[in-house]
């Protein structure tokens, strides 16, 4: 391709959905240079799509002053009724966040996008891109604009947020390696003439499934599927279809009417082998995709992208001791936590779908099972919610390293207003000689103390608010 002349940026995010909007506003937040190039013209949205923000996420989001605005456009659910007994009571959960919110894909983005645009992202919506190549020194992508203008951009470095087809992906010539999981679920966002007993409802029977959702405005989501009415995505789908599947899973089609949206389509189970490759990584649906059951799509594209953005903007402002070990550590601490969303994600759509006595014996026993047992019931809650996710610590270090650092309370405010700033927090007793990290810190650092006066303890909190370092 023959490009114009070459345009110098620190970062080029590929794709302006929630992964790759997150990069973004956070690496201009830092203060460099970015450029996002979208497919999409600007102000067409990606759908409906996700609806579930976990936890985790809005915790991130918090950290970006972001979640209180989010959680007033959805409706929080703090209990999510799976199949048969099994129930989840998020309310347990120790997090400023006890539910999953339920809100459209969209919000998200909106938010999202209004914050990147403020830190000064470049966005050039309308624009694709073709190729890319990389040396020692620089990445250089050929995109196309609408008006079928070519141009070569360049940068330090740059992400893949480009979604599940991702020409990042087949430019670095990475395969996907996976299968389809299913197909021909449908997806509508309907009103009801009654109201489920529970707010978000699971059930099914192995031949069919459904699952309802309200958005708190009176509008639900509707996710179904039904083994004998299996045809391809491009088949159209008519409220008729969604009810019938709901009555076979739910027992109920709740008088469902006024569908605003409405969709069919396939998923399948994916993972890229390497989410670094030199300059170039690749992050959010780009790297994995999984079955919808827990939710997780977004949330973990969201994930993927907070532990990325504070690595780059820290190799980019020189600030990493070893950066190629800390740009490393991006594919190490993401892609197993990847590996195990399929895993889970892919468990839980199979025990929907499982048809024979003894499958069926296990759903009933795996839901009596999480049910009653406390610990599987924690830890499937840690998992779906993103609340448990930590990053695997080396030998010997202390038992904290790589967890969630929760929303402490300093002398100085929460924990979670602190990690607006983007950097580092230590966290000393209150009048404690300033102690170092044992390690160089990649970052710059907010020394901050507890709230409670009878803590000695020391914690350093990176900039996604996981533990880099505790004393006891
Ligand atoms: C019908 C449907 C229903 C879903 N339901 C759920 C759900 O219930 N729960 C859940 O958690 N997840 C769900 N998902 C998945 C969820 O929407 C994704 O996980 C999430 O959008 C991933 O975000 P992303 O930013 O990584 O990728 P995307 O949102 O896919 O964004 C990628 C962006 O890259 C752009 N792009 C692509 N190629 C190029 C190119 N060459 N040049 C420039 N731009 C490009 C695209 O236009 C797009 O805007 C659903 C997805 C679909 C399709």
């Amino acid at each position: 391709m023959n490009g114009t002349a070459g345009t110098e940026t620190d970062v080029i995010v590929v794709g302006a959905g929630p992964t790759g909007l997150l990069l973004a506003g956070d690496l201009a937040s830092a203060g460099l240079r970015v450029t996002v190039v979208e497919r999409r013209p600007h102000g067409i949205s990606n759908m409906t799509r996700a609806f579930g923000v976990h936890a985790r996420t809005l915790e991130l989001l918090d950290a970006r002053s972001l979640a209180d605005e989010l959680v007033r456009t959805g409706a929080p659910v703090t209990r999510l009724r799976l199949f048969g007994r099994l129930t989840l009571d998020l309310s347990r959960l120790r997090s400023r966040f006890p539910f999953v919110l339920i809100t459209p894909q969209y919000e998200v983005e909106r938010l999202l996008e209004r914050r990147a645009t403020a830190a000064g992202v470049d966005f050039r919506y309308g624009t694709e891109l073709r190729a890319l190549r990389q040396d020692a020194d620089a990445v250089i992508a050929d995109v196309t604009a609408a008006d079928g203008t070519d141009a070569a951009l360049r940068a330090r470095y740059l992400v893949g947020a480009d979604g599940h087809r991702s020409a990042v992906r087949r430019e670095l010539a990475l395969p996907f390696p996976g299968r389809s999981v299913i197909r021909s679920i449908v997806l509508a966002d309907v009103r009801l003439a009654e109201e489920p007993e529970e707010l978000v409802t699971v059930g099914g029977t192995g031949d069919t499934f459904a699952f309802i959702a309200p958005f708190g405005d009176g509008w639900y989501r509707v996710m179904g599927w039904n083994r004998h009415r299996q045809v391809a995505d491009s088949e159209p789908v008519g409220l008729d279809e969604v009810r019938e599947i709901a009555r076979l899973g739910l027992g109920s089609d709740f008088g469902m009417r006024d569908a605003r949206w409405i969709s069919r389509f396939h998923s399948d189970e994916r993972q890229v082998p390497a989410y670094r490759t030199g300059r170039v990584f690749l992050a959010g649906d780009a790297a994995h995709v999984h079955s919808p059951a827990g939710g997780q799509g977004l949330n973990t594209g969201l994930q993927d992208a907070a532990n990325l953005s504070w690595k780059l903007a820290s190799v980019l402002r020189g600030e990493a001791h070893d950066p190629e070990a800390l740009l490393d550590s991006y594919h190490s601490e993401r892609h197993p936590v990847g590996a195990t969303v399929l895993r889970s994600s892919g468990a839980l759509i199979r025990l929907a779908m499982a048809r024979g006595p003894l499958q069926r014996a296990a759903r009933a026993l795996g839901a009596g099972f999480l049910d009653t047992v406390r610990p599987a019931a924690t830890k499937a809650m840690g998992q779906i919610t993103g609340i448990g996710i930590a990053y695997g610590a080396g030998r010997g270090a202390h038992r904290l390293t790589g967890r969630r650092a929760p929303d402490l309370r300093l002398a100085e405010g929460r924990l979670y207003e602190l990690l607006r700033r983007g950097e580092f927090v230590l966290v000393a007793p209150p009048g404690a000689a300033p102690q170092g990290p044992h390690t160089p810190v990649p970052g710059r650092v907010i020394r901050a103390s507890w709230a409670n006066r009878a803590r000695h303890d020391t914690l350093l909190v990176r900039p996604d608010g996981y533990i880099a370092w505790a004393t006891d």
